[in-house]
C-alpha cells in the first residue's frame, strides 16, 4: 500500500549496513508509532485509515536522507534506519523534523486529521551491534516516548531495560494474585457529609498484600494491570469486593473507581452491571468514580456505555476535577452526577487565593448545573471551614478518616455511625482518627 519495505526486509537492510558500517560512524534505528491512528479509523473508516497511512509515508520519506530506509513495520508502525551519521544530535535533529511534520494536520477525505508520533532511537555502536538488539531497544525507547505523553522522542537508556524487566515481574505476580485470589484487597475511605459529621457513604480502594514487598498502593499496580490487559479482572474483583460490603450496609453509597482502560471494553456497562446484580446490590447504592481523561476521546461508545449506567441506576461521579482537560462542554455532553473535586486544590486551600477561587468556582459551578460536589484530601480543620462556607456538599479525607479494612470499617461504623448522630459522631469520629484506632 505505501510502497515501503516490511519488517523483514528493513531488518535485513539494518544487517547489511551493519556489516558495512565504519569504526567512525553512527548508526540509528528509529521507531514511529502514530498517535491517534486508531481514532481516526474508527471515525472515518479503513478508507481513511489508508490514506493516512500513505500520506504519513510520504512525508516520512521527505525527512531523511537517500542513504536512509523507512519501512512499514506493522498497522501504524514505521521504522527508520539512519545510517552514516557522525554525531548523536544529528539523530534527535531527525526525530524533531519527523515530529514536526507529523504535527502538521493531514487532509483526509475531506476532513482535517491531526495525529503526531512517538518514536523511540536507539543508537548502534552505543546500544549494540546486532540488529534484533537495536530494535528491541529502539521499541522499548518508543514505549517510554508514548507513556511519556507522547508526540515525543526518546533514546533508549539502560534504566528503560530495567523498568521494563519490573514491569513483567509486576504483571506476573499480578495474574497469579489475580488466580489465588489471596493478594489483592480493598480498603473502605469513608464520605461524609458537609458538617463532617455524618458518614454518607464509602469509597473502595484497591490494595495488594504482596508477599514480599509488603501492602502496595495502587498507584504502583493499577497502571501497570491497564497495559497488560489484566485491569478488567481487577477492576470486576474490586467491584464485586465492594458490592459484597455495600449489602452490609446498604445505607451507605458505595463508590468504585473504574479505569478509563475498562471503558474501552464495548461491553462496559453490561459487565459492570452483571456483578451488580449478581452481589444483589441495587445500582443506586453504587458510584462509579471515572476521570475526565474517557471524555477527552469524544468517543461515542464511551458516551452511551455512561448514559446506559445512569439509565440502570448507577450514579457518575467524575473524578479528579480540576486536573485534566476539565471544560464545561465535557460537563454538558456526559451527563455526571457528581464532581470531586481533586485533593491538590484542597491542599492548597487558605494558603493560595487561587486555589480558593478555583474551589468556591467549581462547587458553584457544580451547583448551577444541579451537581454534588465533593472534596478529597481534606485534612485540617480550616481546609473544611472553607470547603463548609463555599457550600461543599461531601468531605472526604484523613481529617475524617483514611482508608480502613473491612474488619475495622465494620467496627468503626458499628462504634461511630449506629449509636451516635451529629455532633457526637464528629466528636467521636476524630477521636479515633487522631488517636489512630
Ligand atoms: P483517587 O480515586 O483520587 O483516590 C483517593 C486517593 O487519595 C486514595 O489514594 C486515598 O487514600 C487518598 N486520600 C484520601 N484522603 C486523603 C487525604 O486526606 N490526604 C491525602 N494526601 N490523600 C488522601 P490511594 O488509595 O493510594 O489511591 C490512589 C489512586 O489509585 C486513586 O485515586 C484511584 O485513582 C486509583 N485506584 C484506587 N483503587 C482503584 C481501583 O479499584 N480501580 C482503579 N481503576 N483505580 C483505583
Ligand atoms: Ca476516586
Ligand atoms: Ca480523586
Amino acid at each position: 500500500m505505501t510502497g515501503l519495505p516490511n519488517r523483514t526486509s528493513f531488518s535485513r537492510f539494518v544487517d547489511e549496513v551493519l556489516g558495512e558500517a565504519g569504526s567512525e560512524t553512527l548508526l540509528g534505528v528509529m521507531l514511529i508509532d502514530l498517535d491517534r491512528f486508531k481514532q481516526v479509523n474508527d471515525r472515518l473508516g479503513h478508507l481513511a485509515g489508508d490514506q493516512l497511512i500513505q500520506a504519513v509515508a510520504v512525508r516520512l520519506v521527505n525527512c531523511v536522507g537517500a542513504c536512509d530506509v523507512v519501512a512499514r513495520i506493522g498497522g501504524d508502525e514505521f521504522a527508520i534506519c539512519l545510517a552514516d551519521r557522525r554525531v548523536s544530535d544529528e539523530f534527535s535533529d531527525a526525530a524533531n523534523a519527523i515530529l514536526s511534520e507529523l504535527r502538521k494536520p493531514f487532509e483526509i477525505i475531506g476532513s482535517s486529521v491531526h495525529v503526531g508520533g512517538s518514536i523511540g532511537i536507539a543508537i548502534s555502536p552505543f546500544q549494540g551491534s546486532e540488529k534484533t538488539e537495536l530494535l528491541r531497544k529502539a521499541d522499548m525507547a518508543m514505549y517510554k516516548a508514548k507513556e511519556d505523553g507522547r508526540n515525543d522522542y526518546r533514546f533508549f537508556t539502560a534504566e528503560m531495560d530495567e523498568s521494563i524487566a519490573s514491569r513483567r515481574v509486576i504483571e506476573d505476580e499480578l495474574r497469579a494474585a489475580l488466580r489465588s485470589g489471596e493478594e489483592l484487597f480493598v480498603e473502605y475511605q469513608p464520605k461524609l457529609d458537609a458538617t463532617g459529621r455524618r458518614i454518607m457513604g464509602l469509597e473502595a480502594l484497591v490494595r495488594w498484600g504482596h508477599p514480599t514487598r509488603g501492602k502496595l498502593a495502587p498507584d504502583a499496580f493499577i497502571p501497570v494491570a491497564e497495559e497488560c490487559g489484566l485491569i478488567d479482572a481487577v477492576g470486576g474483583w474490586v467491584l464485586a469486593e465492594a458490592c459484597r460490603v455495600a449489602r452490609q450496609w446498604p445505607g451507605l453509597s458505595m463508590a468504585v473507581n473504574i479505569s478509563p482502560v475498562q471503558f474501552r471494553t464495548p461491553d462496559v456497562a453490561h459487565s459492570i452491571r452483571s456483578i451488580v446484580f449478581e452481589a444483589g446490590v441495587k445500582p443506586e447504592q453504587i458510584e462509579l468514580e471515572v476521570t475526565e481523561s474517557i471524555l477527552v476521546g469524544d468517543d461515542d461508545a464511551v458516551t452511551a456505555a455512561l448514559k446506559d449506567l445512569r439509565a440502570s441506576g448507577f450514579r457518575i461521579a467524575l473524578d479528579d476535577f480540576g486536573t485534566g482537560y476539565s471544560s464545561l462542554s465535557y460537563l454538558k455532553k456526559f451527563k455526571v452526577d457528581r464532581i470531586k473535586i481533586d485533593k491538590s486544590f484542597v491542599k492548597r486551600l487558605g494558603h493560595d487565593s487561587e486555589a480558593n477561587a478555583i474551589v468556591q468556582a467549581v462547587i458553584a459551578l457544580g451547583h448551577a448545573m444541579a451537581l454534588s460536589v465533593t472534596a478529597e484530601g481534606v485534612e485540617t480543620e480550616e481546609q473544611e471551614r472553607l470547603l463548609q462556607i463555599a457550600g461543599c456538599n461531601e468531605l472526604q479525607g484523613f481529617l475524617f478518616s483514611k482508608a480502613l479494612s473491612e474488619k475495622d470499617l465494620h467496627a468503626f461504623l458499628l462504634e461511630t455511625y449506629l449509636p451516635f448522630d451529629g455532633v457526637e459522631l464528629a466528636r467521636k469520629v476524630r477521636r479515633q482518627v487522631r488517636s489512630g484506632t
